[in-house]
């Protein structure tokens, strides 16, 4: 059955004209959607404009098939697409609220060995009312205050879908463009795509290594792209949108922690505003080592004695494989 929650207002007029109503009903029956209302629980509509709905077409939310709580607070659920398949969603809870770590795709096409998330290839982007509906179903519960788009999927491989769901995160459920992040393992022409959005969203960059050769070595992605040419796209993000680029640093333990790796992050950082993440590798695969805590923390001190912002991103989740790289999808069914 069509789904209403991927209409804009006018879409929505013209269904309800048809169905005998005034256009304005559109409004209201909007703000419902976007609160992840049922039909029998729009209260300001008419009971029988209720039921013409429900007979002739679904809400279109996410479904939730499981939720799990990590000891730490945080929260995973799988979640059914309207549109087939599942994904994984996470909740994170901090001081200052709650951020949501939407998924953009099932699957990924980007192949990069250390996660989780791209061991089965891309499967399909979501569309933009399917990463709305990660939102609406979670923000029922735990009101929203971040969303972060490091998921499953790479953001900028679903482009225009992605771009959309920013702008409708901000203009119909008040999330400020600064509450807002990207996490893109470097496509070029998507970061400068984006910086003339004219959008104020944090650009992080999974750098993971600042040498060509290394990044090659984990990350497909890298053929195409090179370090530099993915620096100087964040340089022009900066430039237009004037926030600061967050570089997603995951630490290898013996493959990209030696001094050499530092020098050359700290050079291309040089003339770069930007704060280092460093993230400890969450296992997925047998090849690649974590570091310990103590050795992140000397990474990071490092850097910020090189004079570069940096920290230890804190793994939340890790108990439920909600952690970096660990959202693994899984196959309906399975
Ligand atoms: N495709 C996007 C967003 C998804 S991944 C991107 O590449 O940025 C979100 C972040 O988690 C990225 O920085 C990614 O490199 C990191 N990550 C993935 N797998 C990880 C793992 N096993 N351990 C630690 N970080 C991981």
């Amino acid at each position: 059955m069509n789904e209403l929650l991927s209409k804009n207002i006018d879409e929505l007029g013209e269904i309800l004209v048809k169905m005998g109503e005034k256009p304005f009903v559109a409004k209201q029956l909007k703000a419902w959607l976007d609160k992840g209302a049922l039909f029998g629980e729009m209260t300001n509509l008419s009971k029988s404009l209720r039921q013409k709905l429900s007979d002739n077409y679904t809400e279109g939310y996410a479904k939730v098939v499981e939720k799990l709580t990590s000891t730490d607070g945080t929260i995973k659920y799988l979640m059914s697409m309207h549109g087939g398949g599942l994904i994984e969603c996470v909740v994170m809870t901090y001081e200052h609220g709650s951020t949501l770590c939407v998924s953009t795709q099932i699957g990924c096409r980007m192949g990069c060995t250390f996660c989780a998330s791209g061991s089965e290839g891309l499967i399909r982007n979501l569309s933009t009312a399917e990463m709305m509906s990660q939102f609406i179903e979670v923000n029922k519960h735990d009101r929203i205050s971040n969303v972060v788009l490091m998921g499953s999927g790479e953001p900028l491989d679903n482009y225009d879908n992605t771009v959309a769901f920013i702008r409708a995160l901000n203009t119909e459920q008040d999330i400020g463009m600064r509450h807002i992040s990207l996490s893109t393992c470097g496509i070029v022409q998507g970061i400068l795509k984006l910086a003339r959005e004219n959008m104020q969203v944090t650009l992080c960059l999974s750098l993971h290594s600042a040498l060509d050769n290394k990044r090659k070595q984990i990350m497909p992605t890298a053929n195409a792209y090179s370090v530099k040419e993915i620096i100087d796209a964040a340089k022009i993000y900066f430039k237009n949108t004037g926030r600061r680029i967050i570089i997603e640093y995951t630490l290898i333990s013996g493959f990209n922690d030696s001094g050499s790796d530092i020098d050359a992050l700290v050079s291309v950082t040089k003339a770069l505003s930007c704060h280092i993440n460093v993230i400890p590798l969450n296992q997925v695969s047998g090849d690649l080592t974590e570091p310990s805590q103590k050795q992140a923390y000397a990474f990071a001190a490092q850097l910020t004695s090189r004079g570069r912002s940096a920290t230890v991103r804190r793994s939340l989740g890790s108990d439920i494989e909600g952690a970096c790289g660990q959202l693994k999808f899984k196959r309906e069914g399975q």
